[in-house]
């Protein structure tokens, strides 16, 4: 018997293992899918370009999107120690408070949360009113430098943009440089910041190769979880909580298995209902991606990886092309002329990305994407049946409005812009996959073709102060006891940004939740800009 069961390693979950097992009187079981993060291409940051499909993936893929030709896009997630933050990019963005604000649930505005982002970071720069230093979160400055993610900052400028030195400081719009959750080179995912310190504890227990099937009630009580580990179903009980922390899809999905979810949709699915709850697996949001990738006789692009003098580097100084994440430059512009905030996001790569990296590149090159940073558009996770290997159904509903294939048209020109300036000129020499034409009809063609989904599902047991919120402010699930869902699924918008570290905030404070700690928020709110500042 353990007092709370946690469901999932990954951002969340690793963040919450360790914070309720600092009290040795709780017993924390935590329960994940996949195996240990012992594949080193976890941990030498460009290594995760390998693990896509691998048995560290969901390998999850979207139904065919109808506004993007009819394509199944593929959606990655981490199923592994340290869950999608074993296998992201490293981006460390906390958002803007705009979207916190907007979220309008009590307790998570961005007054509320900005003390916990501080409270997770460590930042390399050291304290600031910004910026926090000694928490367990590495943030540090990017470590490869590759000369053509510059390039596109110094085009930025050359477009008429800002520089922009800290995208998680006085402003969010403008160029740069990403800074990155890892430490001395190495990915700095939340197992290995929150996690493996932890795991001597002796009322920490962490079970691997551990597929959760379903929650068990007694009544409307959670009382534990149903698990298979390498063919055996074993029964686990917690006397206090079963928390879920699967992730934007799987939290969902486990609520549906067990009974919770669109009556109709379960009982078609030959589920017992135990809560009627429309909303669970609706709501969800995502940033879509396009891009645009040239090609170069320039020798610069992470391809130098393949050299041997690349390995050498890493090994002696873990600099170059094995440090980097990939996106290692873009930033933040309104395409909107009328937007409060950010619309659009960049994520540059020095590299020739071909099939959306499941083919190996073979020339240098350059690869320039703009992500929409505030769709309307929803879309849904269903079951696709009973069974819980079963991959769920997911319907991202891109672009069904239309308002967001103008905005992300209208984000496309403005990246061709940039990548046409002087200081791109050398890198995008020859186009690779780039729109047919300049006119919107070419555009919107390149989009539908090249739509991507950033990797950023939010939203699908959204938290809300309604009846028809999945949970309430405090996380539990509406209309159960003993049951919480703490991870990116509980975010009812995605924010502007990259969303490891909202994630990770919102689970530092969900700890403080579960158990009974007064917030931070009501002592450091002065700390908190209340305003986004132009930059
Ligand atoms: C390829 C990729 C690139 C990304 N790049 C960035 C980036 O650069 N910067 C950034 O900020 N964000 C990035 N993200 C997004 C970010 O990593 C996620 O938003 C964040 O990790 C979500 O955390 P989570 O706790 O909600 O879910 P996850 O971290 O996905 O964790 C869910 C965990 O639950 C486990 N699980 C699920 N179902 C079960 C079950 N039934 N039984 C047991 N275990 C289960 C999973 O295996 C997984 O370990 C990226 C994501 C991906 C996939």
């Amino acid at each position: 018997m353990y007092d709370y069961v946690i469901v999932g390693a990954g951002s969340a979950g690793c963040v919450l293992a360790a914070r309720l097992s600092e009290d040795p009187d709780i017993n924390v079981l935590l329960l994940e899918a996949g195996p240990p993060d012992t594949n080193e291409n976890i941990h030498v940051p460009l290594g995760y370009l390998q693990l896509a499909r691998t048995e560290v993936d969901w390998d999850y893929c979207s139904a065919p999107e109808p506004q993007c030709d009819f394509r199944r896009i593929p959606l990655p997630r981490g199923k592994v120690l340290g869950g999608s933050s074993s296998i992201n990019a490293m981006v460390y963005i906390r958002g803007n408070p705009l979207d916190y604000d907007g979220w309008g649930v009590a307790g998570w505005s961005w007054g509320d949360l900005f003390p916990y982002f501080l409270k997770a970071e460590d930042n390399e720069r050291g304290a600031s009113r910004w910026h926090g230093v000694g928490g367990p979160l590495p943030v540090s400055e990017n470590r490869s430098r590759n000369r053509i993610a510059q390039a596109f900052v110094d085009a930025g400028q050359q477009a008429g943009l800002a520089r922009n030195e800290d995208f998680n400081g006085e402003a969010q719009d403008g160029v740069g440089i990403y800074q990155v959750t890892q430490r001395g080179g190495q990915r700095a995912s939340a197992a290995v910041a929150y996690l493996h310190p932890a795991m001597e504890r002796a009322n920490l227990t962490v079970k691997p190769y551990m597929h959760v099937q379903r929650v068990l009630f007694e009544g409307t009580r959670a009382v534990g979880v149903e698990a298979q580990q390498l063919g055996e179903t074993q029964q686990l009980r917690a006397a206090r909580e079963v928390i879920l922390c699967g992730g934007a899809y799987n939290s969902p999905q486990l609520l549906m298995l067990s009974g919770v979810g669109p009556a109709e949709h379960l009982q078609m699915r030959e589920i017992e209902v135990l809560l009627d709850r429309p909303s669970v697996g609706e709501n969800l949001s995502d940033h879509p991606g396009s891009y645009l990738v040239y090609t170069t006789d320039e020798p610069h692009s992470l391809l130098l990886a393949l050299e041997p003098p690349a390995l050498e580097e890493y090994e002696a100084t873990q600099t170059g092309p094995f440090a980097s994440n990939l996106a290692e430059s873009g930033g933040f512009a309104r395409v909107d002329a009328g937007a409060p905030a950010p619309d659009t996001q960049f994520h540059v790569a020095g590299l020739q990305i071909v099939d959306e990296g499941m083919t190996d590149p073979v020339e240098h090159g350059v690869w320039a994407s703009p992500c929409l940073l505030t769709p309307r558009s929803r879309g849904s996770v269903q079951l696709a049946s009973n069974d819980p290997s079963a991959k769920p159904i997911v319907h991202n509903g891109l672009y069904s409005e239309p308002e967001d294939m103008r905005r992300m048209i209208d984000g496309l020109r403005l990246t061709l812009e940039i990548c046409g300036q002087p200081a791109m000129k050398l890198y995008c020499a020859e186009p690779f996959t780039t729109p047919e034409g300049d006119s919107d009809e070419a555009l919107r063609a390149h989009v539908a073709r090249t739509t991507y989904l950033v990797y950023h599902p939010v939203g699908t047991c959204r938290m809300g102060e309604d009846a028809d919120a999945v949970v309430d402010e405090q996380l539990r699930v509406n209309g159960l006891e003993g049951l919480r869902v703490v991870d990116a699924s509980v975010m009812p918008t995605v924010p502007r940004g990259n969303t490891n570290a909202p994630t990770i905030a919102v689970a530092e404070r969900a700890a403080d939740l579960i158990r009974g700690a007064k917030p931070l928020s009501a002592e450091r709110a002065d700390e908190a800009p209340s305003e986004p500042v132009a930059a």
